[in-house]
């Protein structure tokens, strides 16, 4: 009797064997029916769903204590077996229980054990005239309004009423409603393109059309400075994959700070289906969206890292927008980069992807030097007229500050606000105030759950907060852990009065510059004024509309936005970076900055940028000046090769969680004392980490090294 392998989303490194199905006499399964689809078994005490992933004619364990596989759901296809290679290789490649792996993947709806109404995948349509609902009947009156619309799916209509798809049902049987036929791609007008933007299309264009059409494996790195018009070249390499009948999966960092491109898409697409995968939906749209990539239903899958686990049968094409962006890194549960993860499945499933970014990161870049990724520029901007911002730097030894502001900034910003432009200012920390102390004793506000100060936040309007010694209205938050308490009237160990804010957020510097402007409209944009669901909406329209003079925040305003008015840009106390325990710091910085540099003069104006900095003779600076990102990767590049750091090395974190910083020190040191004599790799000494203490738990890590990523895995 053959077995099934079934992955459960248990933590244990295994598969798990069942027995083969037990139907209806004369009845039997054949392996294709079973592969890849989800599957009830039991499991402990109770059913759980499962995936199968195999079978195989003998099995390791004992044959009479094997459970029978209870059903087998055959409401959608099975996951095909690319995307079954894709989890296996996930679960090897990042240390991740395989079921796991596979399980996690799925949204929920999958994972309940009942069926799903394939009514949700179908394509719908309303056939003649609706008739003359009553007014109660309005559920209906509206369904029937989206079908007669033209073709959509059953999906779509599903959250009209808990009863949506019964009414569906119904009216297909009376045969009112119809299947629809799949709708012919369509183009609609697209601008012409300039000359580099052409060779780029060009050149991806070969690799799509390659094979006949079916497309060949191909990296390209699209290179193009801020405004040069990368989004169009996606759209373009979208469409020629569209036209051959296959999908589009696009990855964004985040999907509220990149609006735009969901707009362009749907603008230029009419006709295709278009689905949004990111972790901000609720389960049904989750579910739905999902559901239609996996038919192969949806044209264009856009969403953030998690969607490069889609299945997609009749993938065409990936496009990473932003592709150096650190949130393409998922940093719990399975962590995974989803932008190696895209290329990987690029390789895997044979087809081109297109990496963009104004800076890429150094290991797409490194790619591009060493000829495995194809290369391919956009030097200038695309708007007619547009050029890159001049680049100054306000040197913090000769000038000084006033409440963390140069008199350079504050003259720069006032030319604006007398010529009707607008200002950015930007400051990579929120909050108001990163400490609060006592002057009396040196009391510091710490969380008493991790090793790091609670930051004073203040709510209400801005300029309401005149004088720093109003503290009541404020609360101490911890960036680590969320803790959050209201800020203390006197000194918790000594009982002064004299508790003082020191340093600065994006909130005092917001109540300072209101302060020094009075006329202005200030409008500050963070984690904490975008916390709301639609705030981020909301005050980026009011950004790029004409009622905003000065833009206050952090590196959420950095990405992907055109702001027209936008002629200034001032980076505030920027140096921390460069001398951050972090190899990847310079780098990060660097990218911020030529990033948040881009959103200055996107329009025919010009465009200024200053920065404050006492370090002004850095590389990364005079680079930055120049605008010339090759330089500086190259520089850092060395840096890395001499250092056998990334992507000249590879390395490989351990980290340990305990309720004594020594239980997790003494874990690691019996970790390293197993690879002590692995070959090829260097293994660090257990450390306690920066952050030790976060939520009560102590924590600490150990890092191995390797040249060689073979030897690091098999560590
Ligand atoms: P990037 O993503 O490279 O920073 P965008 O894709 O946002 O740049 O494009 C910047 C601006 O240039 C947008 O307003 C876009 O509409 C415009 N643009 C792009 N291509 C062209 C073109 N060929 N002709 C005219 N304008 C263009
Ligand atoms: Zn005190
Ligand atoms: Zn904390």
């Amino acid at each position: 009797m053959p077995y099934v392998q079934v992955a459960l989303d248990v933590p244990l490194p295994a598969l798990f064997d069942y027995a083969w199905p037990v139907l209806a006499a004369g009845e039997s399964l054949v392996a294709e029916q079973i592969i890849g689809r989800r599957v009830i078994v039991p499991f402990g005490r109770r059913n759980v769903t499962g995936l199968a992933l195999s079978v195989s004619a003998d099995s390791a364990f004992d044959a009479a204590r094997i459970k029978p596989l209870l059903a087998v759901l055959d409401d959608i296809a099975p996951l095909p077996p690319v995307w079954l290679a894709l989890m296996r290789f996930c679960a090897g490649y990042y240390q991740h229980p395989p079921g796991a792996a596979a399980l996690s993947a799925l949204p929920q709806g999958l994972k309940s054990g009942k069926a799903l109404d394939p009514l949700l995948t179908t394509r719908l349509a309303w056939q003649g005239a609706t008739p003359a609902w009553p007014k109660r009947e309005h559920v209906k009156a509206g369904m029937a309004a989206r079908l007669q619309g033209g073709a959509i799916f059953g999906c779509e209509l599903a959250g009209a009423s808990p009863k949506a798809l019964a009414y569906l049902a119904a009216w297909r049987a009376e045969g009112c409603v119809i299947e629809a036929a799949p709708p012919q791609y369509t183009a609609s007008d697209a601008p012409a393109l300039n000359p580099e933007q052409s060779a780029a299309v060009e050149q991806i264009a070969a690799s799509i059309n390659d094979r006949d059409g079916a497309g060949s494996y191909r990296a390209h790195l699209l290179h193009g400075v801020t405004g040069s018009g990368k989004t169009e070249v996606y759209l373009r390499a979208t469409a020629a994959t569209l036209e051959r009948g296959r999908q589009v999966l696009m990855l964004v960092p985040e999907i509220n700070l990149t609006p735009r491109l969901m707009q362009w898409v749907r603008m230029r697409f009419p006709a295709s289906t278009i689905v949004a995968l990111h972790s901000e939906l609720n389960e049904s749209e989750r579910l739905h969206g999902w559901l239609l990539a996996h038919a192969g239903a949806a044209g264009i899958v856009l969403g953030t890292r998690l969607a490069v686990l889609a299945s997609m049968p009749r993938l065409g094409l990936i496009v990473v927008d932003e592709e150096h962006d650190s949130s393409f890194k998922q940093q719990e549960g399975m962590r995974y980069s989803a932008r190696d993860l895209a290329v990987f499945r690029a390789h895997q499933e044979n087809l081109p992807i297109v990496l963009g970014s104004a800076t890429p990161s150094l290991e797409t870049f490194a790619h591009a030097e060493s000829g495995r990724y194809a290369r391919v520029r956009l030097k200038r901007r695309a708007v007619a007229d547009s050029v890159l911002p001049r680049v100054r730097l306000i040197d913090l030894n000769t000038a000084p500050l006033e409440h963390g502001v140069s008199a350079a900034v504050r003259e720069a910003v006032q030319q604006r606000l007398d010529a009707g432009e607008q200002s950015l200012v930007f400051l990579n920390r929120r909050g108001f105030a990163p400490v609060l102390s006592c002057a009396g004793c040196g009391w510091v506000s710490a969380c008493t759950r991790c090793t790091s100060y609670l930051v004073l936040h203040r709510y209400g309007q801005a300029n309401k907060l005149q004088s720093d010694g109003m503290l009541s209205s404020g609360h101490l938050v911890c960036h680590h852990c969320g803790f959050d308490t209201a800020v203390p009237e006197r000194c918790p160990v000594c009982g002064n009065l004299d508790i003082r804010a020191y340093g600065q957020g994006t909130q005092r510097l917001e109540s300072r510059l209101s302060e020094a402007f009075p006329q202005a409209r200030i409008l500050r944009i963070d984690r904490d004024s975008t916390a709301r669901k639609g705030s981020a909406e909301r005050l980026f329209a009011q950004a790029h509309g004409a009622e905003v003079d000065i833009l206050v925040g952090t590196q959420m305003l950095a990405k992907g936005h055109d702001f027209k008015r936008l002629t200034l840009v001032a980076a505030l106390n920027v140096d921390a970076a460069l001398f951050s325990a972090d190899f990847r710091a310079g780098e990060r910085l660097f990218a911020q900055l030529m990033q948040v540099a881009g959103r200055a003069g996107r329009t025919e104006k010009p465009g200024e940028v200053l920065i404050q900095t006492r370090n002004g003779g850095h590389p990364l600076f005079q680079a930055l000046m120049d605008h010339d990102y090759d330089r500086f990767a190259r520089s850092l590049l060395k840096e890395r090769q001499q250092a056998g750091l990334p992507p000249a090395g590879f390395q490989a974190m351990l980290r340990a969680e305990a309720s004594t910083l020594t239980h997790a020190l003494d874990f690691l040191h019996r970790a390293a004392a197993q690879g002590a004599d692995a070959a090829g790799i260097t293994m660090y000494d257990p450390v306690p980490m920066v952050v030790t203490r976060l939520m009560n738990a102590e924590r600490a890590q150990l890092m191995v090294e390797s040249v060689s990523r073979p030897a690091l895995q098999a560590f």
